[in-house]
């Protein structure tokens, strides 16, 4: 038996009726105790006792929606977000010292730019990526994950030819004489986004486990204990399945399996719970396209470019017979879905396999929900649907929502709203298309202010109770996992988080600067920025 007294401590317990706690006592991995010093003392005397100088302890933050392979894989990648690649000019070098340490036969990879934040205020093209990558394939990925831009080499190695016209779904930047400038916009970047992260993870063989450490890495340093992976396939399992076994995993791992891949899944035997640490009892599927790309599909036409309805990948009658397989066959089922147009199709095929009066046992979840309007949010909580959300779009994509819904911006990622309608919302980040980083999540959902400063629906600001809620308690239920993440309550897994500050008396603009000083997965230090668990 071990045991650990962890006391001198401010607890947020976020349990529904806890008393004031200072210390929590850890046997075997759970928690065994939480409250006063004395009582705690008296209940495992002899305990070893970690002193942790009056900081906060909150529940492990859990991600209800990221990509955690992708993160790995674009953490290799050379960084040229702004500010510190400010211009095109520094793109470049950097691009061209990726190249000397990219071995041969892979491509060249940046990633992170805004072209919005970047000097010139534009995509940077093939041309100024030839320049510095002449003789081989280099790809730039924009920070949206929605755009890229290709190298001449990259452009014919993908098979991209000079007079292709745009596919659906998608399309090509091109110059004065209608010649590809290397651009690749939605469709065919997602593909080629694929392609690449597949050819790689295969190249890497066994490397796929040290992508999914790296990418725990990040994530522990932000204090989660767990993130459902939002698009699992045969070769990130593989890859999750041996950083598991090796014991590298540094978060509980809640696998979406990509609709496409579940026959396998379940011809590998694979449904269900591998370990304490990896599970995969939910299916993904795609409604529509981007709320910052405007193609998630709407009622209406959007006011900027490239001014359609957006894309919706199935129909109503389709996407109903996709849901009732599903739900037969056991799986959660998890639907990416943003605009109002794509969201009610989703909502009548929840409604189509759910009984009346039955609630909704497979807590089947709405992904993303941005334009859930209330008629469409009333329905959903009616039909006990799950919303795993975004808070943190608010400040990085938040003034690009607010041009593309110029009547309706205040109603978008409605989280009051969907709160006071009964909907159990869970809180994510969709890394990397933004940063993992909960605390801005649980920032952005207190303030809810864009890049430009503008509040975006100051009437759907929550409190930070509420805000730190959706990272707890609720991202717990949305992955069947309240009875033993979330709180910290005797009984559950003892994954919590070390801070220097308390989020809930924090001044809301300053928790993206509370320091994350620990973070423990099963009574296990998994990140440390000090030594407050020496010898572990
Ligand atoms: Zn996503």
């Amino acid at each position: 038996m071990v045991e650990l007294i962890v006391t001198d401590a401010e607890l947020v317990t976020m349990a529904p009726d806890a008393g004031p706690a200072d210390s929590m006592l850890i046997r075997d991995g759970r928690i065994a105790a939480v409250g006063q010093a004395e009582a705690i003392r008296a209940a495992a005397p002899g305990a070893d006792e970690v002193r942790l100088g009056g900081a906060t302890v909150i529940p492990g933050l859990i991600d209800a929606h990221c990509h955690v392979a992708d993160i790995g894989y674009l953490a290799a990648a050379a960084d040229c977000g702004q500010p510190s690649a400010p211009d095109i000019a520094a793109i470049q070098a950097r691009l061209r010292q990726a190249a000397e340490r990219t071995p041969g036969g892979s491509w060249v990879t940046g990633a992170g730019y805004a072209e919005y934040k970047l000097r010139e205020g534009r995509h940077p093209n093939r041309a100024e990526l030839d320049a510095a990558v002449p003789n081989r394939p280099a790809v730039l990925y924009h920070t949206s994950l929605h755009v890229c831009v290709l190298n001449t080499a990259a452009l014919r190695e993908a098979g991209f030819a000079e007079n292709q016209p745009d596919p659906p779904g998608g399309a090509f930047g091109r110059d004065s004489e209608g010649r590809l400038d290397g651009v690749l916009y939605e469709a065919p970047m997602f593909a080629l986004f694929e392609q690449n992260i597949r050819r790689d993870l295969a190249q890497a063989g066994t490397a796929g486990a040290k992508l999914v450490e790296t990418a725990g890495e990040r994530l522990a340093s932000f204090g989660l204990t767990s993130a459902c992976d939002a698009d699992m396939r045969r070769d990130t399992f593989a890859a999750f399945a041996e950083a598991d076994a090796a014991g590298l995993l540094r978060q509980r791992i809640y696998g979406l399996v990509v609709h496409d891949q579940v026959d396998w899944l379940l011809g590998a035997g694979l449904q269900g719970r591998h370990s304490g640490q990896l599970a995969t009892e939910a299916v993904k599927i795609w409604a529509d396209g981007g709320m910052s790309s405007r193609t998630a599909a709407i009622h209406g036409t959007y006011p900027v470019p490239p001014h359609g309805s957006g894309i919706l990948y199935f129909e109503g009658d389709e996407l109903t017979g996709m849901v009732r397989d599903f739900d037969a066959r056991g799986f959660q089922v998890c639907i990416h879905a943003q605009g109002d147009r794509a969201i009610e199709i989703v909502l009548d095929a929840y409604a189509a396999v759910l009984t009346p009066g039955g609630g909704n046992p497979r807590r089947h979840r709405i992904e993303h929900g941005g334009a859930m309007y209330p008629p469409l949010a009333a329905q959903a909580a009616e039909l006990g649907i799950v919303v795993a959300s975004q808070p943190g779009f608010l400040s990085s994509l938040g003034d690009g929502f607010a041009a593309a819904f110029p009547d309706r911006g205040d109603q978008l990622y409605a989280f009051a709203s969907w709160q006071q309608a009964g909907i159990t919302v869970a809180g994510s980040s969709d890394a990397p298309v933004i940063t993992a980083d909960p605390r801005i999540g649980i920032r952005d959902a207190i303030v809810r202010r864009t890049g430009d400063g503008r509040v975006l629906g100051p009437a759907e600001r929550l409190t930070a109770r509420d805000a730190l809620a959706l990272y707890t308690t609720q991202a717990a239920y949305a992955c069947h996992r309240e009875g033993e993440i979330g709180s910290l309550e005797p009984g559950k897994l003892a994954d919590f988080v070390v801070l220097d500050q308390n989020p809930l008396e924090t001044e809301p603009g300053q928790i993206p600067d509370i320091g994350v000083l620990a973070t423990v997965l099963g009574g296990t230090p998994v990140y440390q920025s000090g030594s407050i668990f020496p010898g572990r």
